[in-house]
This record gives structure tokens, C-alpha cells and sequence, in this order.
């Protein structure tokens, strides 16, 4: 063949015009095209069902992921784990058996990370480009599907279901062809790292206190939940006060005020009460008497996140204060959200640590299988299981189309 055609190797012969030139078009969704560089034949071919697993990364993983490709730093004592998780999930991802999904929690992580487009880059064409709905969004599907059982006094029906909190169909075939769109959000970068150092401020103070208090785990996880309710109706009192204040005049503060999570989150409850025939005079009362109900505790996120912070008070009160870093925060939001979702999850030592503990391991319900540096090898063991059960069929046209060796 000489010149540029749009058909790709491998090629086969077609069996119009008999040559060796039918080639592979193109690929993605569920079906592959492959055309004749010579007759321009052309014949569709549905792929193979998929059975992706969802497998989430925390950043850690993706700097590391960013390192081998780059040729950076390797965290020190896991050099060869970081080479041979880096190639089977790679080779998992290509064979179609996983995707590594991305959240804002990354988004806001990655844009103070020293090569920002570069690691953005790399979770969508590495990861297989599969992003979640924010964390906040995920904490509202949540409380408005346990609103509405509470409203009707029935059972909530809550799924986990990755597609209620993903963008595209898991079981796609990737596409064959990367588009890269190089977005910058550098210029986000400072009010990422001030809120981060806000957040952390907040923390240690709270650690603190339960250091002085000798919390113990009972206690902080009662004080989580009790403190759900309150918390709720302040801030929406402080919303309520922020958009009627006569002094501001900013529309910029009004913008931001209606996009707050309790705001959000009012106006849903709103529409609910609405659907149901509830008088608007009744609604604010309906409402908080729901913030203040026991059901908060059963909501995922809520539940996940007070249980985790109660085993993080019971280690400070053992004085164990270095457990509350800056990444505290962010790791018990990623878990609280996503592990009811996703097949697993590969976060810091930490909070593995903290999720096998008692009452956590009994308590708590979700989906994921938890990962963490403290046993690499569970996670290769886990990822190597993946990839040995490739179907046959899958394995070759994962191979013919992406080239896997
Ligand atoms: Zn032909």
C-alpha cells in the first residue's frame, strides 16, 4: 500500500475485491467498522459484551501512574509495585475489563499538582475517560432519595448503580481515537490551595478539641449525626441571610448563593413537598423536620463519613494527632461518596486502615473492595484476577484494535 489511507493494520483480505486491504476503520461504542482501503467495502462488526469493573484511584496513584510515564520520582520502598501496577492496570484498562473513573475531588487535586494538563490528560486516556458526577451532586441524589421515602413513609429505594453517577455507559468499547482537549485550570490553583489550608485549619482545631475532650468513639459519632440536623439549618439560615442582606449588592455573591449545596438541596426538597400536594407554607417545617430525623443517619454519605471521623477521633484522643493531615478531609469525602458505587477503591493507608476496624467493618455497608499501600500485593493479586478472566473473544479484539502485546 503507498499513501495516506484512513484504514489501519491489521489488515485482512476482503472478501469483495479479494485483496489483502481491508483494514480497521474505526472502533468504540459497540461496534467495530473495518473498510476495504482498495474497494472501499465496508462491513460493521457488533463487539463483544463488556463487564468492566470500576476500579477508583486515588491521586496518590495517579501521580505515581504520571511518574512512570514521565520518568519522575518513585515513592520510596513501593518502586516495583508502582512498575508492575502501572502495566496490569494498563493492560486491564485495554482489554476493555477496567476503567478508572475521575471526580472533581481529582480535578481539585490535580490543578495544584506541578503539571496539571499533563495528569488531567492521563486519567482520561489512561483511565478510559470515564468521569463522575461531583461529590456534592452525589451527596444530593443521596439525601433526596432517602427525602423521598421520608415523605412517603416508605422503605428507601436507593441504588448504586454506577450509571446513576456516571457520565457514559460503563460496558462501551473505548474509541480507538484519543482526542485530547488540553483544558488549563492552573488559574484555579490558588483558591484550591487556600480552601485546602481553610478546610485543614478547621480540622485541626477539631482534632484539638477532641484531644482535650478525650473523645471517645461513641461519643463523636453521636455528635456527627446529632449534629446533621443543626448544621443543615444553620446553613440555610446563613444562605437565607447572604441573599436578603441589603448591604450586598454583588451579584457575584448571589451567583455563588444559589449554587450552595443546602440551597440545592431546599429547592429539591421544595419540588418533593410540591409532588405531593404539601402547602408552600408547610414546606420549610417539613423540611427541617426531615434534617432533624433519624433517616440522616442512614444516608450514605452521611453514615460513612460519621463513622470515619469517629475512628479518626478515637486514634487523635489515643494521641495520634498526625492522622489529621491535609488530605484527611478529601479522602473521607471520596470514600463516603464513591465506595457504594464502585467495584474499589485504592486510597491512603490511613482510612484502609481505619475501615477494617470495629464497629466500621461491621457497620458499614458499600460495595467497593478497599485497596491500599499497606498490602500492594492484595491489589496486584486482585488486578491479575481481573485480567486472567478476559474472555477469549474480548482478549482478541482488544488486541487487533488496540494493539495490546
Ligand atoms: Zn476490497
Amino acid at each position: 500500500m503507498s499513501g495516506f489511507s484512513w484504514e489501519r493494520g491489521p489488515f485482512t483480505r476482503c472478501a469483495n475485491c479479494l485483496q489483502p486491504t481491508m483494514g480497521i476503520l474505526s472502533a468504540g461504542g459497540e461496534l467495530l467498522t473495518k473498510r476495504c482501503a482498495n474497494c472501499r467495502a465496508t462491513v460493521q462488526i457488533p463487539l463483544p459484551k463488556l463487564n468492566k469493573k470500576a476500579i477508583y484511584l486515588d491521586q496518590f496513584m495517579f501521580s505515581m501512574i504520571y511518574a512512570i510515564q514521565n520518568g519522575g520520582n518513585l515513592p520510596k520502598g513501593h518502586e516495583s509495585f508502582a512498575k508492575e501496577v502501572y502495566a496490569l492496570l494498563r493492560r486491564c484498562v485495554v482489554l476493555q475489563q477496567v476503567f478508572l473513573p475521575h471526580s472533581d475531588i481529582h480535578h481539585d487535586e490535580t490543578t495544584v499538582f506541578h503539571s496539571p494538563i499533563d495528569l488531567r490528560g492521563l486519567y482520561e486516556f489512561f483511565g478510559g475517560d470515564v468521569s463522575l458526577m461531583d461529590s456534592r451532586d452525589v451527596e444530593l441524589l443521596q439525601d433526596i432519595q432517602f427525602a423521598k421515602a421520608y415523605f412517603d413513609s416508605a422503605e428507601p429505594a436507593v441504588s448504586f448503580d454506577l450509571e446513576q453517577i456516571s457520565d457514559i455507559e460503563r460496558n462501551e468499547w473505548l474509541s480507538d481515537m484519543f482526542i485530547d482537549v488540553r483544558a488549563d485550570y492552573s488559574q484555579f490553583a490558588d483558591h484550591i490551595r487556600a480552601v485546602r489550608g481553610e478546610v485543614h485549619g478547621a480540622m485541626r482545631q477539631i482534632a484539638d478539641s477532641w484531644l482535650e475532650k478525650k473523645a471517645t468513639f461513641a461519643n463523636v459519632l453521636e455528635s456527627e449525626f446529632s449534629a446533621i440536623g443543626p448544621e443543615k439549618k444553620r446553613a440555610f439560615a446563613k444562605w437565607f441571610q447572604d441573599v436578603l442582606n441589603p448591604e450586598s449588592k454583588d451579584p457575584m455573591l448571589l451567583l455563588e448563593a444559589s449554587n450552595r449545596p443546602i440551597y440545592r438541596e431546599y429547592r429539591e426538597l421544595c419540588r418533593l413537598l410540591e409532588e405531593r400536594g404539601v402547602d408552600e407554607g408547610q414546606h420549610p417545617i417539613k423540611i427541617v423536620e426531615f434534617w432533624h430525623s433519624d433517616q440522616q443517619r442512614e444516608i450514605p454519605h452521611q453514615k460513612i463519613s460519621a463513622y470515619l471521623f469517629a475512628a479518626v477521633a478515637r486514634r487523635v484522643a489515643m494521641g495520634e494527632k498526625r492522622i489529621v493531615d491535609r488530605g484527611l478531609v478529601n479522602d473521607v469525602r471520596t470514600i463516603s461518596v464513591y465506595a457504594p458505587y464502585m467495584d474499589a477503591l485504592f486510597i491512603d493507608k490511613r482510612c484502609a486502615v481505619l475501615l477494617k476496624e470495629e464497629p466500621l467493618a461491621t457497620a458499614l455497608e458499600y460495595k467497593a473492595r478497599i485497596f491500599s499501600l499497606s498490602d500492594p500485593d492484595e491489589f496486584l493479586g486482585y488486578l491479575r484476577e481481573i485480567e486472567g478472566n478476559t474472555p477469549d473473544e474480548v482478549r482478541e479484539y482488544a488486541e487487533m484494535i488496540y494493539g495490546v502485546e
